[in-house]
């Protein structure tokens, strides 16, 4: 695809519920470690549909136009003169936010942390959903060939999941519960799974995710009901038949009754780690955690080695991402891809290209 006549046609968020398409001028390279991609496909993320709704989360308010879209895969398109990893032709898994590499949490291991981060759609830097998108090389990671790139775009959220439970040190013979059954808590259970865990269970509030996490990479699921967390907590543990609580617990949903089971289903000494995000502020059961000596972290998008893991439990063939996507759709059509992502009637959803033909 030649950059030079191709489309860089970008999806671009005003205020919320308010979006239009643009031409913006091609980037250009950076550095001469970057490379110029052709974005090929793009799932919607929560966090997307957050920013089109609200205009903001946390501190993070859309204040410019913003361009939206980070969980991408595309095609390398050039490169810089010093990349000697990827050419022209490659397809590639792009991962979406650049650290400084200079601050104590970057030159830690821990670039996630850093606080100058640069990641794509959240303000004020613009998202993936264009045309063409620069890059340094070292956050392009290769497809091989028996992957997809539908497939490629899948792994973002996979990453997510691996980060989550690498905190968890999720190991085998473990019993693991995982709260909300969303594209998240899916590929936690799924990395779980991979990671040698005996039983996973799947806790939400809605059937149809329920039946789909069962057949995906759940050992159990339950069906979350109002009443007390305590009670949810024993009814999860007698369902998939675990003795004195789970080892791990990791809350994929940011809700509160979740968060405040998650307390409760977890065993003396266990680990509980939050990945979802909903309120700031909640009732937590602290006696619970203090009580039960339970290990709690949370977990912030994805680190060293969290992408190249995610790349490679899909070419081997242990986590099949492809069952997720509810659909492709064209680029026009982003905006009504959002709807039915909001109303909830899709697990994941991809955006093509403003280059890419879809059937
Ligand atoms: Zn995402
Ligand atoms: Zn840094």
């Amino acid at each position: 695809m030649d950059p030079k006549t191709a489309s860089n046609l970008s999806f671009i968020l005003n205020k919320p519920h308010d979006v239009t398409f643009s031409s913006k001028p091609v980037p250009t390279l950076k550095s001469s470690h970057d490379v110029l991609v052709a974005v090929n496909y793009t799932g919607i993320c929560g966090s997307d549909v957050h920013y089109w709704e609200h205009g903001a989360i946390g501190h993070f308010v859309v204040k410019e136009p913003m361009v939206l879209g980070h969980e991408s895969a595309g095609t390398v398109v050039e490169v810089g003169p010093a990349v000697k990893t990827l050419k022209k032709g490659d397809r590639i898994a792009l991962e979406p936010g650049y650290p400084c590499r200079r601050c104590e949490p970057c030159l830690s291991g821990h670039y996630n942390l850093c606080p100058d981060m640069q990641f794509a759609a959240t303000p004020p830097y613009d998202g993936t959903l264009t045309g063409f998108w620069v890059s340094p090389a070292d956050f392009c990671y290769k497809l091989p060939d028996n992957m997809s790139l539908q497939e490629g775009a899948l792994i973002e959220p996979l990453a997510v999941a691996v980060h989550i439970v690498r905190q968890a040190a999720v190991s085998p013979g473990q019993t693991v519960v995982v709260m909300g059954a969303g594209p998240v808590g899916l590929l936690c259970a799924a990395v779980a799974r991979a990671f040698g865990a005996s039983k996973v269970v799947s806790v939400d509030i809605v059937e149809s995710k329920l039946a789909f996490a069962k057949s995906f990479y759940s050992t159990h699921t339950y069906m979350s009901q109002r009443i007390p967390a305590e009670q949810n907590a024993a009814n999860i543990l007698a369902e998939a038949g675990i003795d004195n609580g789970a080892d791990v617990v990791i809350d994929a949903s940011g809700a509160e009754p979740s968060i405040q089971t998650s307390l409760h289903v977890v065993r003396m000494g266990g680990t509980y780690v939050q990945g979802g995000m909903g309120k700031s502020d909640i009732t937590f059961p602290i006696m619970a955690m203090c009580l039960k000596e339970v290990t709690a972290k949370g977990s912030f998008r994805y680190g060293s080695g969290d992408y190249k893991l995610a790349v490679d439990l899909v070419a081997s063939g242990r986590i099949a991402v492809k069952k997720l996507i509810s659909g492709i759709v064209s680029f026009d059509k982003a905006e009504e891809a959002f709807k039915k992502v909001k109303q909830g009637e899709v697990i994941k959803l991809l955006i093509a290209g403003p280059n890419e033909k879809i059937a």
